[in-house]
């Protein structure tokens, strides 16, 4: 155990039958790789073990073809023959010295059984969660004895897969065990609905039934929503959430606590900026229960969570974010090095992934997903070749990781940076409202930056070709971005609108400058259709304009869905007086105003416009690339082009860039180019 002002985190913690090495808790997450990739899901859970959490746990882990979630990655243990997949995981965990935990579900309205055709289950008669013309049916006793029957046997076929903690769940507005438990889903009037005790009932017989089937070797963990964060019209931790607690205090042997639904469980930083935020709604439980607890809310800080153990809110320092960016979180804080955690930034770009059924991404850790595919290490990367030096042109995202990850190969890095600070989109991004903990992305690597003696970092240094040539670095990575276009070209209109020279038109480039559109009417266009537009149009609310805000689709930031943001955008647009014109496209602005055309009918609208902000695509900033690679006399070994200037995208694209061009370098070329990625084929004879 260190000897440090934080190996309280450290003491080992007893859960029922089995005892966790430390307080770090990986709590049960999505990660887009499931059954579906099962070595590549325990490679990255394995990773986890190895950065020292003391218990690595699964994603959400369907029971039975009646809680199919496909086309979605999540895992599975419908029968005998998904255990292989799953002791990948366990064998690989174990080896690094952690805890397993596997999250049994049935997922009730939430699952679509698209794949099994199967019946969809709730408590009473209702529509599937998401819109497809399908209606669940009320479970008979029947039906309720059957579902007890496969959690059951389900919670043994975990043991044999040789997990060490077997979860019941009843969270995130997605599981048949809490639809039971939420009046407004339960309108029965058998034992198991109307009072709190019969709605309860479920879940007891759950956790019981998991106790007796392997209670003697494995623990039984409740994973819990105290809270609904929909005040009286849901479950409140200070009624009906308390009351739970204290019915089942000693049932399960650990206490796994969160809030609902899965938006407010994952809130981003934008709009929960505060890590710890889920504290005031579970820091009544431990009061209730001599099991352990574990909680989250996105706990990065180190001397927070000390305080939260020492001060009796939690047992364990539960994480699934903060162990995405950062899978060796507790062996920094274990060797006293809180200063280099890549902190999470709250973004969702993770959540993202698996709500789009790809595997895991994340923007601060771009080994995230990669362990075993392209067999990537958070903390370690092939020492150099033969080429002594590097020059990074351009230090946003892109080029700063990619120096980072150069200099830690142990090359002499020089990286150049045109503006007056470092961090590029990530540090300008960051003023906008509710994005501030987006410098984190360019913090935690400057910082690494700083502390390396191969390093030379120039600010305000703009270079040109001719710069270029006459420093006489032979490798050279242009990572020069991209800027906003104000011509209106983009996703729904690949010619320009008719902008009259009068109008006044700003770009998000220039909101980031500081610019701020003059009185009157502001327009702004979002066909980019991801987060910035309805970031500005925030931003810009409180300074005071009056905004129309026009879309061609059908809500305003369409994929801030995928980052469980979309309705609290549009809500928080609404409450800012921001008019919102949907199914638009800009065809012109004068004279005062924007003609704006029906996507459907191509009927013409007007809005009045003082000043018009489109928020569409971008320009690659490859000019200088272009001139380097037109000069044979420029000497240079390697001239790649990475991050925005190659290919507009999200920061953790950038990142990912940056990373993957420092990996390959002086890698032989054709293993390069050969080994794209590994992938898991499915073996036909597991049909
Ligand atoms: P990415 O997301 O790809 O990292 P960014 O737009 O965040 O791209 O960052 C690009 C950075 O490159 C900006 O900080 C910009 O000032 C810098 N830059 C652009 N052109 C030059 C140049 N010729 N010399 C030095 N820096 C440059
Ligand atoms: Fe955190 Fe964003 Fe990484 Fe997810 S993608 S772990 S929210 S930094």
């Amino acid at each position: 155990m260190p000897d440090n002002k934080y190996s309280v985190l450290f003491e080992p913690v007893k859960i029922g039958p089995v005892t966790a090495r430390n307080r770090f808790y990986q709590v049960p997450h999505c990660c887009g790789m499931g059954h579906v990739r099962p070595q590549a899901h325990a490679a990255m859970r394995a990773m986890k073990a190895e950065g020292g959490w003391a218990v690595v746990s699964t994603e959400e882990t369907e029971i039975h073809p009646t809680s199919d979630l496909s086309p979605y990655a999540e895992q599975r243990l419908w029968d005998e023959r998904d255990i292989p997949a799953l002791r990948l995981m366990t064998d690989a965990v174990h080896d690094r010295g952690a805890l397993t935990a596997i999250e049994l579900v049935h997922n009730g309205n939430h699952a679509q059984n698209l794949l099994s055709r199967g019946p969809v289950l709730a408590p009473s008669d209702m529509s599937l969660a998401i819109a497809y013309p399908k209606q669940a049916r009320a479970m008979d006793k029947t039906d309720i004895r059957a579902f007890r029957r496969w959690h059951r046997d389900a919670a043994r076929r975990a043991k044999q897969a040789g997990f060490d903690i077997i979860y019941v769940y009843a969270g995130h507005r997605m599981t048949l065990t809490q639809h039971f438990l939420l009046p407004e889903y339960n309108d029965r009037t058998d034992e198991y609905g109307g009072s709190l005790e019969n709605r309860t009932r479920l879940i007891r017989e759950l956790l019981e039934e998991t106790h007796e089937e392997v209670g003697d070797t494995c623990a039984v963990a409740f994973r819990f929503a105290v809270d609904e964060m929909m005040g009286a019209e849901g479950m409140q931790a200070q009624e009906e959430g308390c009351a739970v607690v204290e019915m089942l205090a000693e049932v399960p042997d650990i206490w796994d606590v969160n809030v609902s639904d899965w938006a407010n469980d994952s809130a981003t930083t934008r709009f929960e900026p505060n890590d710890g935020y889920q504290t005031p709604y579970i820091e009544f439980v431990k009061q209730m229960t001599s099991k352990p607890v574990v909680a989250v809310g996105r706990l990065t800080s180190a001397d927070m969570m000390v305080s939260m153990v020492k001060r009796g809110i939690v047992d364990f320092i539960g994480a699934a974010r903060p162990s995405i960016a950062d899978p060796f979180l507790p062996e920094k804080i274990r060797s006293d090095r809180t200063e280099e955690i890549r902190e999470c930034i709250g973004c969702n770009i993770c959540v993202s992934s698996d709500t789009m059924g790809i595997p895991i991404r994340c923007t601060q850790n771009p080994t995230m997903g990669e362990e075993w595919r392209r067999n990537w290490h958070p903390e370690k990367i092939e020492p150099k070749g033969v080429e002594e030096t590097a020059l990074v042109i351009g230090a946003g995202p892109a080029g700063l990781e990619c120096a980072m990850q150069l200099a830690r190969r142990g090359y002499q890095v020089t990286l150049a940076e045109a503006g007056q600070e470092l961090g590029g989109r990530a540090a300008r991004e960051a003023q906008l409202k509710g994005l501030g903990a987006w410098r984190r992305v360019a913090d935690h690597r400057i910082y690494d930056l700083q502390q390396r003696a191969n390093v030379q970092t120039f600010m305000d240094s703009r270079l040109s070709a001719a710069d270029v040539i006459e420093l006489g670095i032979p490798n050279v990575f242009v990572a020069t971005g991209a800027r906003w276009r104000s011509d209106g070209v983009g996703r729904s209109s690949r010619r320009p609108a008719e902008i009259s020279p009068a109008m006044a038109v700003l770009t998000p480039d220039d909101i980031m400058d500081g610019k701020v559109p003059g009185p009157g009417p502001l327009v702004i266009y979002d066909d980019d259709q991801a987060y910035l537009a309805g970031v500005i149009a925030e931003h810009l609310a409180e300074a005071g304009c009056n905004i129309t805000f026009v879309t061609p689709a059908s809500v305003v930031s369409p994929f801030t869905e995928y980052t469980l943001e979309q309705e609290r955008i549009q809500r928080s647009l609404l409450e800012k007086g921001v008019d919102i014109v949907i199914g638009h496209k800009l065809i012109s602005a004068q004279n005062g105003r924007c003609d704006l055309g029906c996507i459907y009918t191509g009927k013409i609208r007007t809005v009045d416009c003082a000043t018009l902000l489109p928020v569409t695509e971008r320009f690659r900033q490859c000019d200088l690339y272009n001139e380097l690679q037109n000069s044979p006399e420029s000497g240079l070994q390697t001239l790649e082009l990475i991050g925005d200037a190659a290919m507009p995208g999200l920061i953790a694209d950038a990142v990912y860039a940056g990373h993957m061009t420092a990996r390959n370098f002086e890698m032989n070329p054709q293993k390069v180019a050969q080994q794209l990625f590994r992938r898991e084929i499915i073996s036909l004879e597991n049909a």
